[in-house]
């Protein structure tokens, strides 16, 4: 079986870099329309396209997302299938500080490089078109509407500034407190006021004091929204958002009702009345995969991709609606370095996702996906470990 996977990775090379021109051209357009949350028309359309002239069958609207997609190509029955999952959005302001483009790019170029062998391969793959994974939580709109039910793995890359198979990501929920007072004016009868400004700041302060009894990996951070009408005016409304993070998935319920009580006790000094609105869901922590990243690991060697060495150091953590996915089924999301210095969500990381290194990576990666994928559709042993993994890990509590 060696002998044919390299024989498969070499032509999954070679089409790569047949269509590597094509796919720079097609990341630099999403790069240069960057597009936000939900509103990824060109870039989706873009990939879409791309997909249609490979033969994919595409079903535009998933999940009933103007901007979701899937194209999948069938192989011969039996095998597991497989999904390279595309992201495009881009940020407000700052357009691709988060190098989505890549993303989109690198599954695509793997999506067409698998479609050109899947003949002969036992299974499916699928290239699955995810909007809005700032903010918007595209991946968990289309898994509650059954777009994944097919899939068996989703594989994804994710540009950055250092290269690893595996990075924690942290669950979160945003939380927003809403009190209700009672105006007055604020020179001539304040004590008929009930102030809903300083049942917003008691909160931040007793979240403030909250923070030092807290896990060293929980953040929470917040805005004031809306803070009363006009400085005579005792406030009658005011509100505050929060994100509330942590590495412990099992810890989140218990962490909010902290953060609650802090918002409880507040509205009782002040006699106002809370109201809490958790409307979004947020993301779940990511579930790490050893066996696929072990098959990770090795196609970085045969891409000479160097992974950066572990250190003493904890870097900060974000979230990803990938969690979400790994929560359901076995999914990988490594990182790969296109630049040295900058972190993702700055002027220069977005730079960094258009240079010549950008560019080389994104094709890296395109490559790392597709072998992994291959590593999967031909290896059943490893693909039965990769699902047996998932079963055992709580991958919670890391
Ligand atoms: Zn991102």
């Amino acid at each position: 079986m060696k002998k044919e996977l390299s024989r498969l990775k070499k032509k999954l090379s070679l089409k790569i870099d047949e269509y590597s021109a094509r796919l720079i051209e097609i990341s630099e357009f999403i790069h240069n329309n960057p597009e936000i949350c939900f509103k990824e028309f060109k870039s989706s359309q873009a990939l879409i396209k791309e997909l249609q002239k490979n033969d994919f069958i595409v079903e535009k609207n998933a999940a009933g997302l103007k901007t979701a997609f899937t194209a999948v190509a069938r192989g011969k029955e039996g095998g597991p299938a497989i999904a390279f999952l595309a992201e495009y959005d881009a940020l407000p302001e700052i357009g691709h500080a988060c190098g989505h483009n890549i993303i989109g790019a690198a599954s695509l170029g793997a999506g067409i490089a698998i479609k050109s062998i899947i003949k002969d391969l036992k299974g499916i793959v699928y290239v699955v078109g995810t909007p809005a994974e700032e903010g918007g939580g595209g991946k968990i709109k289309m898994l509650g509407k059954g777009v994944f039910k097919e899939i068996d793995i989703s594989l994804m890359m994710h540009p950055f500034n250092k290269t690893y198979t595996f990075l924690p990501s942290l669950a979160v929920k945003p939380i927003e407190f809403i009190f209700h007072g009672k105006a007055a004016h604020a020179a001539i009868s304040p004590e008929e006021g009930l102030n809903a400004l300083d049942a917003v700041v008691q909160t931040y302060n007793s979240i403030n004091a909250l923070r030092l009894q807290l896990p060293g990996d929980v953040r929470i951070h917040g805005i004031i929204t809306d803070g009363g009408l006009a400085p005579n005016i005792i406030s009658a409304r005011a509100a505050v958002k929060y994100a509330v993070r942590t590495k412990n998935q099992n810890y989140l319920d218990e962490l909010l009702d902290k953060v609650k009580d802090c918002a409880r006790g507040a509205a009782l000094a002040t006699g106002t009345t809370l109201e809490i609105n958790q409307s979004w869901a947020g993301y779940d922590s990511i579930k790490n995969n050893l066996p696929i990243e072990n098959a990770i690991k090795n196609n970085f060697k045969l891409l000479s991709i160097k992974e950066t060495p572990p250190s003493m150091e904890s870097g900060g953590m974000g979230s990803l609606d990938m969690g979400n996915i790994s929560q359901i089924m076995p999914a990988v999301h490594p990182f790969l370095a296109i630049t040295d210095e900058f972190g993702v969500h700055t002027d220069q990381f977005r730079e960094a996702a258009i240079s010549t290194r950008g560019h080389e990576m994104m094709l890296k990666a395109a490559k790392m996906l597709a072998y992994t994928a291959v590593d999967l559709f031909m290896d059943k042993k490893l693909f039965e470990r990769a699902k047996q993994d998932f079963k055992n890990n709580p991958g919670f509590d890391m």
